[in-house]
């Protein structure tokens, strides 16, 4: 390996915070070396674009994004362009060919490879590292931390053992790894001490956790984490519902770090729609889950994710989900148009939904859910609720900050109003005062120490 020159890098990490953890593991990787990071991509020796290629849209994006430093380059404001992840592991050698001023493709198991490819790229080489090793990081793989400091994602497993029809990661990601107990209680131990109050933790397919090793761990892994000590909000997202274990419905009850949030992406709810996604959990059973997580988990927030216009949904099947939209009201929702992927076995199902329905569907599902929201909103006013202070708003003296019901990027905002200067980081109590569609507002009762 050349030795590695100083050197400046800006970044650009696109998609899903589970993307953002592996940029975040790529620049650690160049913490020990003389390459400094900067804002701007203009007069950067190089730019690292993480992609993301889950879907069409996704995929043009990252695209797009390469087009722009490929401009930048040619202008001369940029000297070398490096894009990893998701595109080049899906896409490998065509878009090798197609984009001929890229600098190195590095696939989804080669960002441990940064500070050579960096080192060669700029020696005016250009490196190609699509390998499928499918390697895990571990404890050990430093980070450089993207997200506010008193929050941070914990990456518990990659790929995924599932086989839905509609989606690609499977055959981007390969197989489901999970790492163990033992190296996330020590990343986790490692991130509280540098601040970290709020664990965010992300997979492919969360619940499975452990399956690879042959027994479901999810439970035990959640509460091994909640006692570490400085960590007071864990949450876990992406989790299938059929793995959803009355264990870990058990730790949610019992254990005060773990907030009330549930992520539980169902996807549709005909089962006849279900079948042909195969996803083996029909319609009753998928109640009978939500009604035992309602149960034991009081004041739980459900949020949950619906892909509209799947080959096969008509006007009774889109019906039918409405109804359950309106019968459940769920606090938190995603709503997606189905996206034909090459290389999936959806995009060869007959019933095919135009363009235009997808989208009369998805207005028609995003106008209900914003009419369930604004009512499971109103029901907060005057309430006081415990809330983590992200950051200051323009505004003085408003604070932007989360309800424990309340994800980091995906969900909604509480606008605090405050006499007494607050910090990201703070947990303070807060007493609505107002209610949004979606955000809340409210004025802090008590700061002092920044412990409510
Ligand atoms: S469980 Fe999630 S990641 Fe796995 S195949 Fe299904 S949709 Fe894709």
């Amino acid at each position: 390996m050349p030795p590695l020159k100083t050197a400046t890098l800006s970044v650009i990490s696109l998609g899903c915070p589970k993307t953002l953890v592996d940029t975040e593991r790529a620049l650690g990787f160049l913490k020990k070396t003389p390459v400094r990071m900067v804002d701007k991509i203009e007069g950067s020796d190089c730019v690292l674009i993480n992609t993301c290629a889950f879907i069409e849209s996704a995929s043009q994006e990252s695209i797009d994004t390469i087009l722009n430093a490929v401009r930048l380059k040619k202008d001369g404001s940029l000297k070398k362009i490096i894009v990893t992840g998701c595109l080049p592991q899906r896409y490998g050698q065509d878009l090798v060919r197609e984009l001929e001023e890229v600098d190195a493709f590095l696939g989804t198991d080669a960002y441990h490879t940064l500070p050579e490819t960096l080192a060669r790229v700029l020696q005016d080489e250009r490196v190609t590292q699509l390998a499928d090793t499918r390697t895990l990081y571990d404890e050990l793989s430093e980070r450089s931390l993207f997200t506010a400091t008193h929050t941070a994602y914990l990456k518990i497993a990659e790929g995924c053992d599932k086989k839905c029809t509609f989606c690609t990661i499977p055959f981007i990601r390969g197989g489901q790894r999970s790492r163990t107990i033992e190296s996330l209680v020590r990343e986790a131990e490692g991130l509280a001490a540098q601040g970290v109050k709020e664990l965010v933790l992300v997979s492919q397919n969360t619940t499975s956790f452990g399956f690879d090793r042959g027994r479901p761990e999810l439970a035990r892994l959640l509460k091994s984490l909640a006692r570490v000590p400085g960590v007071r909000w864990i949450r876990f997202l992406y989790n299938y519902p059929d793995d959803f274990g009355e264990e870990v419905i058990e730790a949610l009850h019992e254990e005060e770090a773990l907030v009330p949030y549930v992520d539980l992406p169902l996807q549709h709810v005909s089962d006849r729609i279900l079948r042909r996604m195969a996803r083996p959990m029909g319609r009753a059973a998928i109640e009978e889950l939500l009604q035992k997580i309602r149960k034991r988990v009081p004041d739980v927030a459900i949020r949950t994710q619906f892909i509209v216009g799947f080959p096969g949904e008509g006007e009774e099947e889109f019906t039918e989900l409405c109804g359950f939209l309106n019968e459940w009201k769920f606090e938190r929702l995603g709503l997606f148009m189905f996206s034909k992927e090459e290389g999936t076995p959806s995009a060869r199902l007959d019933g095919q939904v135009s363009d235009r329905v997808k989208e009369e569907r998805f207005d028609r599902a995003s106008l209900l859910q914003r009419e369930v929201s604004t009512g499971l909103n109103a029901r907060l006013m005057g309430r006081e609720v415990l809330c983590l202070v992200d950051e200051t708003a323009q505004e003085k003296g408003v604070y932007l900050g989360r309800t424990a019901w309340d994800a980091p990027e995906v969900d909604g905002q509480v606008f605090i109003h405050s006499e007494e200067a607050l910090h990201p980081g703070d947990f303070v109590r807060v007493r609505i005062e107002d209610t949004l569609e979606y955000d809340l507002v409210g004025r802090a009762l008590r700061t002092g120490s920044g412990q409510a």
